[in-house]
């Protein structure tokens, strides 16, 4: 940790740099201790741009996006091995050991997610190709594909106080894999933890110089020098956030503006979870949870507490109840439940919004004053005890409109779903909404009634209760971002999140050229076909077009009925004529289509031990024409992609698999996945690629 009231350097343009003025202090929440202080006078804002632009974005482009999910896994190990440090730190924001592991565990694990999905979603190349070719043309000479590239600017971020670590990391990982460098804004109270961060980071050299940038202090004339190619992911407070948005040189540029802003999320509670059922423990749980944990910091937190009227004194009783037992105090000590907010100014904002909340409800919690704190100063450090509201009118606006950044709810009575969902759509848009009924019906009415207003909706009942996530808690995995007034921005989501720092581009032209363009092999384009079969070749040996054509099979009544007994499937289309008399698609008996794709197989397959490892699975299967007894297939199967893996000594290689019959009609199509041997691995059979032949 640096010394008192050191000035935190700013990463700009390869080194680190110090503004010469005195800046900003920065105090400890818990003591009131000078930490730090700040400011970026005298930054090259211009300078850090191009740096990004000229040194960062090529370095990243020339690696595929699996080499750059590898950095990123990584990055996350070495965090992690570091992660005591930065929870020691933490603990200045005011934040428990718990608190921050949402924060620098909960950024780690988001690092190391989108690394893995990255590897298992994108292909090992620099384009990724959005669905399926679209065929634009009646004879097949014109064909479209979308794909996404990198954008070639920079991903400013510019970050709320409240994650100083997992706002960083949730944004810098999908920028990496996708390509495209970041300068990093973190907001000014928490900086000095994002700081030790990024210092980290920069130290472990994993990332390529340019990839990261940090700003510690105000962005000064950055905005200016946006342009087009660059995209703004901001995190913070509505006000901001407008103010930004509406800056001359986003609107002029068009810069990609993503918003993740304040919202006022709520926790409804179902009619049919009354006192002394699971769903209604569960509730209380939830929100006492959200609304203690970083102390009610949580863009996420639940702040409406929307109950049936029948119940909300048993919630609002059972919420004091629960919350008088809170220990607050020093977050360095393991007993402690909640700590202190994260600055003094911070806790002028929460007391003043009370205030405007206490105009229409009453507290519930009482007013706060003379509570405990433990092993630390009251006074000195920013602490506020929870507290809840009631109010009996809950449709009152301020109830829907004032945020109380801190441990603050309010419970607001219901009389029957209609109503529910009404006061959770008041919202005006909110980041999640959670719902707490054993009741599916219930379930679907609000889930269909409010979705529209919100980014994610968490259910739960007593069935998920020890593995569901958490209310607060955004997934890599899942979508993070809400309308309206959560911003309209979407974060996160698996590959989503890479793909929101590219560009959606619709290539279309004849098939051999957009095959050469985008890496992957689109129908009607050429077909080499190989005098060896592809299939025992090596991953390095095999380009995307190379074809084998089977010699033709004859499907015979014996070979139908044999499948039939052998198999058990002994649908009438296949064994009984006279029941096919009035069918709308067959005159006759079909051949089965798992028959079509057994034989087929067995049309292709190249039989000895090679680099061919494993059969993957098969997608996209569409049977285009009966296969009707007597009739000759065969097929032509050509070599769509080819995705190396980085870590093993094979790849994926995923085939167009044609069949058709003798007058040449497509009878069946789909996309076959296998796992094939780099030239490297000679003769190794594999290392646990799945699947099976
Ligand atoms: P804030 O005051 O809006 O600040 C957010 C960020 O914007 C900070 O980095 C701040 O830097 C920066 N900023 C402020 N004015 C700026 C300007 N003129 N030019 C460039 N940057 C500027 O919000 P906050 O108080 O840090 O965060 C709390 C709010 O964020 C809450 O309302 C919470 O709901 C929301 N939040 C939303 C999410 C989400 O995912 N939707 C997540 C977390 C928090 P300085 O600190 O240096 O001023």
């Amino acid at each position: 940790m640096m010394g008192d009231a050191d000035m935190l350097g700013s990463y700009a343009q390869g080194r680190w740099y110090t503004a010469p003025d005195d800046g900003v202090e920065l105090r400890n929440a818990v003591t009131g201790e000078p930490v730090a202080r700040i400011s970026s006078t005298g930054l090259d804002m211009a300078g850090m741009l191009d740096h990004g632009r000229r040194v960062g974005g090529p370095a990243l482009r020339a690696l595929t996006f699996h080499q750059r999910a590898m950095l990123c896994k990584a990055l996350a190990a070495y965090l992690h091995e570091r992660r005591d440090e930065f929870h020691a730190l933490s603990l200045a924001t005011g934040a428990t050991r718990h608190d921050a592991g949402f924060d620098i565990d909960g950024g780690i694990i988001t690092t190391r997610v989108i690394s893995s999905k990255a590897r298992q979603q994108l292909p090992n190349d620099t384009v990724y190709r959005d669905g399926a070719p679209e065929r634009l043309s009646r004879r097949g000479t014109f064909v479209g594909q979308h794909v996404y590239t990198p954008l070639r600017g920079v991903v400013v971020q510019i970050n709320a106080f409240n994650f100083p670590v997992w706002g960083m990391l949730e944004k810098l990982a999908p920028a990496v894999v996708a390509g495209v460098p970041t300068i990093v804004k973190p907001a000014s109270q928490t900086a000095y933890l994002t700081e030790l961060v990024v210092r980290r980071i920069i130290e472990s050299g994993i990332l390529p110089e340019g990839a990261l940038q940090l700003i510690c202090g105000s962005t000064g004339d950055l905005f200016d020098h946006l342009t087009g190619r660059d995209m703004v992911a901001f995190t913070g407070s509505a006000a901001t956030a407008t103010t930004l948005a509406g800056h001359p040189t986003v609107l002029a540029e068009a810069v990609r503006f993503n918003a993740e802003r304040d919202s006022l999320n709520c926790a409804i509670l179902g009619a049919d979870a009354k006192p002394g059922t699971a769903e209604f423990d569960l509730y209380v749980d939830e929100v006492v949870s959200e609304i203690t944990a970083k102390a009610g910091q949580r863009c996420t937190a639940i702040r409406r507490v929307i109950a049936p009227r029948e119940h909300a004194d048993a919630v609002a009783g059972t919420l004091r109840e629960r919350l008088a037992k809170l220990r607050i105090g020093d977050p360095a000590d393991p007993a402690t439940d909640m700590g202190a907010l994260a600055s003094h100014g911070q806790r002028d904002e929460v007391r003043d919004a009370v205030a405007r909340l206490a105009d229409v409800s009453e507290l519930v919690t009482g007013d706060g004053a003379g509570f405990a704190v433990h092993g630390a100063d009251a006074e000195a450090g920013a602490f506020l005890p929870p507290q809840v509201l009631y109010a009996d009118d809950p449709t009152a606006p301020p109830l829907h409109t004032v945020e109380a950044f801190g441990p603050v709810c309010a419970v607001l009575p219901y009389g029957g779903t209609d109503e529910a969902i009404e006061l959770a759509r008041m919202g005006d848009g909110s980041l999640v909404g959670s719902l707490f009924t054993y009741d599916p019906s219930i379930a679907r009415d609000i889930v269909l009634g409010v979705a529209a207003d919100h980014g994610r909706l968490h259910l739960v009942n007593r069935d998920c209760a020890d593995e569901q996530t958490g209310h607060g808690s955004p997934l890599p995995h899942m979508v993070h971002g809400g309308p309206g007034r959560a911003g309209g921005g979407e974060e996160l989501g698996g590959v989503r999140a890479v793909l929101h720092c590219m560009q959606r581009t619709a290539v279309q032209g004849p098939p051999d050229l957009v095959t050469a363009a985008v890496g992957a092999w689109m129908p009607g384009a050429g077909r080499n076909v190989t005098d060896d079969h592809p299939m025992a070749r090596y991953l390095e040996d095999l380009a995307v077009g190379d074809t084998f054509v089977s010699e033709p099979r004859t499907i015979t009544t014996d070979d139908v009925e044999h499948f039939a007994e052998f198999t058990g499937d002994r649908f009438y289309a296949h064994l009984d004529d006279a029941a096919l008399a009035h069918h709308p698609f067959f005159e006759r008996r079909v051949a089965h289509g798992y028959l079509v794709l057994s034989f087929a197989a067995g049309l292709f397959v190249y039989t000895d031990p090679g680099p061919l490892l494993a059969n993957q699975g098969l997608t996209e299967l569409r049977f285009g024409a009966p296969v009707y007894l007597g009739d000759t297939i065969s097929v032509a199967l050509t070599c769509k992609t080819i995705s190396p893996r980085e870590d093993q000594p094979y790849g994926e290689v995923r085939w167009d698999a044609m069949v058709i019959n003798d007058d040449g009609v497509e009878v069946a199509n789909y996309e076959l996945i296998t796992a094939v041997a780099t030239r490297a691995a000679g003769d190794r059979p594999h290392d646990g690629a799945g699947g099976a032949r």
